[in-house]
């Protein structure tokens, strides 16, 4: 299962950071998964706390979609995504592309 290794690649990345510290706790981790990487970020919430909870007692995990964005190609206002057809929240014109929303990012950690 894909969203499974990743939380299994947060947590390594986590207890890297930790440093081999033994007295200290990840209280929290935040991380963003970009709505077109294709990462189903409900899936990763999951995973994510039954792998954390299983280091860290306790421990809060945030998985945020990040949207992607897009421009029309009309009215040339820039809008954001999350999923097709990217429609214009303006004049409901297509856009045809869109950029960013494709990563998945640890975007902080809190430890005690
Ligand atoms: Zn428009």
């Amino acid at each position: 299962m894909h969203e499974m290794s990743l939380a299994l690649e947060i947590l390594s990345i986590c207890e890297r950071e930790l440093g081999g510290l033994p007295e200290t706790q990840v209280t929290a981790v935040g991380v963003e998964v970009g709505a077109f990487s294709g990462v189903d970020a409900d899936s990763l919430q999951f995973c994510l706390e039954a792998v954390m909870s299983g280091q860290f007692d306790g421990v809060r995990c945030e998985v945020v979609r990040q949207p992607g964005e897009a421009a029309c190609p009309r009215c040339d206002r820039a809008f954001k995504v999350m999923r097709a057809p990217f429609e214009c929240p303006e004049c409901g014109s297509l856009a045809r592309g869109f950029s960013g929303g494709q990563g998945l990012q640890l975007c902080y950690l809190e430890v005690e």
